[in-house]
């Protein structure tokens, strides 16, 4: 089961395959690949029960992968990378990751314009314009379902959570100590 738990599955599993049709029908438009990380530097905001699911993943991270996302916190937020971004280029909470960075890579719709990867659709191949209307994920839409599907999992979506200070949060909490000091 998906630490994600039953709230999110549905919506996880139509984003899968939405990112299975998108490779299926444009196989060499697309760059990304593990330790590819470029859309990871930035810090974002996540609602409730993706906080909830991301808490979970941090606190079950072994000792010393936990030690190195100390450190990472401890760097402070002048770093661009998200909190949660490894020196490999992999997430921490891959499986646990919030709905949008399912959506990393793809077409997207923000705002009324497209958008992706400046590393994808660039090639020879099809551009961005040229893409099938069905292979563009519509970012609003996915907010909306994002807020329902938080909602049902008792989430405030509201309440965004700052995953940098949610994740400094999670740290102080299980290993008390003051987070930028010398301790002893
Ligand atoms: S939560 Fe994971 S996948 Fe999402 S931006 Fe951070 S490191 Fe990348």
């Amino acid at each position: 089961m998906s630490p994600r738990g039953a709230g999110y599955a549905a919506l996880d599993e139509k984003l899968a395959a939405f990112d299975a049709r998108v490779r299926a029908r444009y196989p060499a438009s697309l760059q990304c690949s593990k330790g590819c990380a470029m859309c990871c530097h930035q810090h974002l905001s996540v609602v409730g029960a993706e906080f909830l699911c991301i808490a979970q993943a941090v606190r079950g991270l072994p000792v010393e992968a936990r030690a190195a996302l100390r450190e990472r916190v401890e760097a402070g937020r002048d770093d661009p990378r998200c909190v949660l971004l490894d020196d490999a280029g992999l997430c921490r909470v891959y499986e646990a990751r919030p709905t949008i960075c399912r959506s990393h890579g793809l077409p997207v719709r923000v705002d009324g314009a497209r958008d992706v990867c400046p590393l994808n659709f660039a090639g020879d191949g099809p551009g961005l314009d040229e893409v099938a209307e069905d292979c563009v994920l519509d970012l609003e839409h996915v907010d909306s379902v994002v807020g329902l599907v938080d909602r049902l999992a008792g989430g405030d979506p509201l309440a965004r959570v700052d995953l940098f200070d949610g994740v400094a949060a999670v740290l102080a909490e299980l290993d008390p100590g003051p987070i930028g000091e010398e301790s002893g």
